[in-house]
């Protein structure tokens, strides 16, 4: 049972927690009886929390006594450390933050609690979320659970880890250039970033504000929409949220499980994000995903975007610029760390000292890129240009989203690489998000779920599915058209073919 407890969906659990078949208390201590085994190995924790029993016990006991409980109410989830928690550090994977409990919660969490989820800790990134491979973890890497040789992807290694080696059936996430989707990817997961604006960031640890969503990463897309169901919506303490009433992304998925909505629906290739570079097995299986698609009755379309060819040029300027300016409230004072220079020192010693010990060098290198951008003479070439090149992505979406329903690419170029082939060569780093980042920079909700092992590593392969802005519930349906007929290929889910880490299935 205690297997079953772990491998099934969280959707599945849910039902059985609400038909009181289990509880709240077998199916938390059977997650953290899992971290307790594997999490030695796999590091997609930072935190585990004290407090996990103890609040599954009280939704037990408010359902015991008959309350009227969410659908997720009792199932467990983890959060990616970029979140804030009062009752737990929240560190954004760096130095500076070691030990910082912040004296509130993050919205997103908030609802969670509200919806009576079981926060099981917080999971490992790199530091504040800049990196694919959690390399640029101040704490240490997260292994990819199909081979603790290599990454899981990032920023976001750590959610997408515990979810894909049973740690979690959910997770939340952060998503500002791909930190959800490239480790669902990678992982063989589902992560979704939504419409920017439609889920708050109030108390996400911010990155670049204009591009950060928060997102939910799970096995299934529907899990993924019931999580999303949970923490989307308003917010007035985020000043770009939208006031949208959104429909249920659990129903949406629902309704695209019968495979009808694939019938008829334009579905755009867009050229710019495959092609040279790609790995061979991932465009092999892209390709056979997108055939599958054509025979459900899906009209396949090629569409151009040529301005995508500078998304990354674009976002490694803006990013930069918003980064460093964000980050400069870690000033020795206000949060965590403070190093005091030896026999003393001045304000902007102290300052200094604890910046140089307390961010890493990836931080350090956006840092200096991000005030250059920024300086005075140099304003209107870089970050100015930059800001033109976003226009111009924004309107090849909306040309391509004239000609198609939804756009697809794979989720990332490559399959999960190895520790250290491309940490000491930041540019290579950076093209792991070369499909990614265009729907950031247009605010586009995009979705990562599996299609498949390549060939040649055996390891997973993620498509990334886009939708105009606020047609998040389009990628629920559409995932799950295509989820469901590769499952049927598959005879079930494609985390059921992963290196069992002791699960026995
Ligand atoms: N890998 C990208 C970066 O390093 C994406 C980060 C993210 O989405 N948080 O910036």
């Amino acid at each position: 049972m205690s297997t079953e407890l772990i491998t099934m969906s969280a959707a599945q659990l849910a039902e059985k927690l609400a038909a009181r078949e289990i509880s709240s208390v077998e199916a938390t201590q059977a997650h953290l009886n899992r971290i307790a085994d594997v999490d030695g190995d796999i590091h997609a924790f930072l935190h585990v929390s004290e407090a996990a029993l103890s609040t599954a016990a009280s939704v037990d006991a408010a359902r015991g006594g008959g309350a009227q409980l969410g659908p997720l109410a009792g199932v467990p989830v983890a959060i990616k450390d970029v979140l804030c928690t009062f009752d737990m550090p929240s560190t954004s994977g760096s130095k500076i933050l070691e030990g910082y409990i912040p004296p509130y919660d993050a919205t997103v969490v908030r609802k969670l609690r509200e919806a009576n989820l079981v926060p099981l800790g917080k999971t490992n990134m790199d530091e504040f979320a800049m990196g694919s491979s959690t390399e640029h973890s101040a704490y240490g890497p997260t292994k990819n659970p199909w081979d603790l040789e290599r990454i899981p992807g990032g920023s976001g290694g750590g959610s997408a880890a515990a979810v894909s080696a049973f740690e979690a059936p959910l997770a939340l996430g952060s998503d500002t250039g791909g930190s959800i989707r490239q480790p669902a990817a990678v992982t063989g997961s589902v992560g979704m970033k939504p419409t920017y604006g439609g889920v708050s960031r109030y108390g996400a640890i911010a990155l670049a504000s204009s591009l950060d969503q928060v997102g939910p990463v799970a096995r299934s897309v529907l899990d993924a929409a019931l999580l999303h169901d949970v923490i989307g919506g308003y917010d007035p303490h985020d000043a770009t949220s939208l006031t949208d009433t959104w429909p249920s992304f659990a129903e949406a998925a629902r309704a695209g499980r019968n495979g009808e909505s694939l019938k008829g629906l334009r579905v755009g290739v867009v050229a710019e994000l495959n092609g040279e570079g790609f790995q061979a097995g991932v465009r092999q299986r892209f390709d056979e995903a997108v055939a599958l698609l054509a025979k459900a009755g899906a009209e396949i379309v090629e569409v151009a975007a040529p301005s995508f060819e500078y998304a990354i040029s674009a976002y490694y300027l803006i990013l930069p610029a918003e980064a460093s300016s964000n980050l400069a409230k870690f000033d020795s004072v206000r949060f965590g760390l403070r190093v005091t220079p030896e026999g003393g020192g001045t304000v902007e010693e102290v300052m200094a000292a604890t910046r140089e010990a307390g961010f890493g060098p990836e931080v350090k290198r956006r840092i200096i890129l991000g005030t250059y951008a920024l300086s005075a003479g140099y304003y209107d070439a870089y970050y100015g240009s930059a800001q033109k090149v976003r226009t111009l992505i924004q309107r090849d979406f909306s040309a391509a989203f004239e000609k198609a329903d939804v756009l697809v690419s794979p989720a990332a170029p490559t399959t999960a690489f190895r520790f250290g082939e491309k940490l000491d060569d930041p540019l290579a780093m950076y093209l792991n998000d070369i499909t990614t980042i265009p729907a950031n920079l247009a605010g586009v909700p995009g979705m990562g779920l599996p299609i498949g092992l390549a060939p040649e590593d055996g390891l997973p392969v993620g498509i990334q599915l886009m939708a105009p802005a606020r047609e998040d519930a389009r990628l629920y349906t559409v995932g799950a058209g295509l989820e469901t007929l590769l499952e049927e290929q598959w005879g079930g889910s494609l985390l059921a073919q992963a290196p069992a880490l002791g699960v026995e299935r």
